[in-house]
């Protein structure tokens, strides 16, 4: 689950653990981690861009992950945002601090879990019915739209045909992230719903909290 979030559900301050702001006339954004590697790109870069069609070769060959991200026109930006290309993953060295304002620590907690202030093990006395666990992912996306904390959640329903094939979706009401309810075991192609996240929010900054897996 991703969350669109107007300030860090994860801190008092109103600072975000990611900040996502839509550029809707400027030009390619700089790439924090690529060194100043990357090209800039041409104002109508979204216009020229060619996502990947069904059945084609993806940017990243065998080591595609299929996250989504060349299925939109962001493909123009797949040299920078691609953890298999150039640099690669070794790029979450620069990135940690631009994100979290620092790096990890040397301890064997964050070196396995990440940039974190504390770890909290918790489960919900009342489950959500037909959640994957107790359903705590599905309530704080919730109670973040609820409280207006956020403007969307991405987050994954099942192809109607097929509970196991994953639909990201950009879902605006409560109802809309519980019908998503439920781990698909499978790799989901979330970043495709970044255009739509351009598009339906494009009147105000957000910012994306990662849930990460
Ligand atoms: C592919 C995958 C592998 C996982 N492997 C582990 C693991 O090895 N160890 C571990 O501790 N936990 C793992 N998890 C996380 C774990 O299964 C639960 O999602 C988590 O514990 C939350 O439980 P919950 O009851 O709060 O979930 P819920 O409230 O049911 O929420 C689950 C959320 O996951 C989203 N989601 C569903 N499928 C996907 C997908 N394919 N990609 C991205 N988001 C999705 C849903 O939209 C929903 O928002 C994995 C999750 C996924 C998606
Ligand atoms: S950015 Fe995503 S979809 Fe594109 S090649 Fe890399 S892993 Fe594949």
């Amino acid at each position: 689950m991703i969350a669109m979030a107007a300030r860090c559900f994860f801190h008092s301050s109103p600072k975000p653990c990611f900040s996502f702001t839509p550029r809707c006339s400027s030009s390619s954004p700089p790439a924090p981690g690529g060194k100043g590697k990357g090209k800039a790109l041409r104002e109508d870069w979204r216009e020229r861009s060619k996502p990947i069609p069904p059945g084609g070769v993806y940017p990243a060959k065998d080591k595609c992950s299929r996250c989504g991200l060349c299925d939109t026109y962001y493909i123009a930006h797949v040299n920078n945002a691609c953890p298999f290309l150039g640099d690669g993953m070794s790029r979450v060295e620069d990135l940690e601090p631009v994100v979290h304002g620092r790096g990890r620590k040397d301890s064997m907690d964050e070196m396995y879990y990440g940039v974190h202030e504390q770890l909290l093990y918790a489960r919900k006395t009342e489950p959500v019915q037909g959640a994957q666990w107790t359903g705590i992912v599905t309530t704080i996306a919730v109670e973040m739209l609820k409280s207006n904390m956020v403007d969307a959640v991405v987050c994954v329903q099942s192809d109607p045909d097929d509970r196991f094939a994953p639909r990201p979706v950009l879902a605006r009401t409560p109802e809309e992230v519980i019908a998503a309810r439920g781990v698909k075991p499978t790799l989901s192609p979330n970043l495709d719903t970044l255009a739509l996240v351009e598009v339906n929010l494009s009147s105000s900054s957000c910012y994306i909290l990662c849930h990460c897996f």
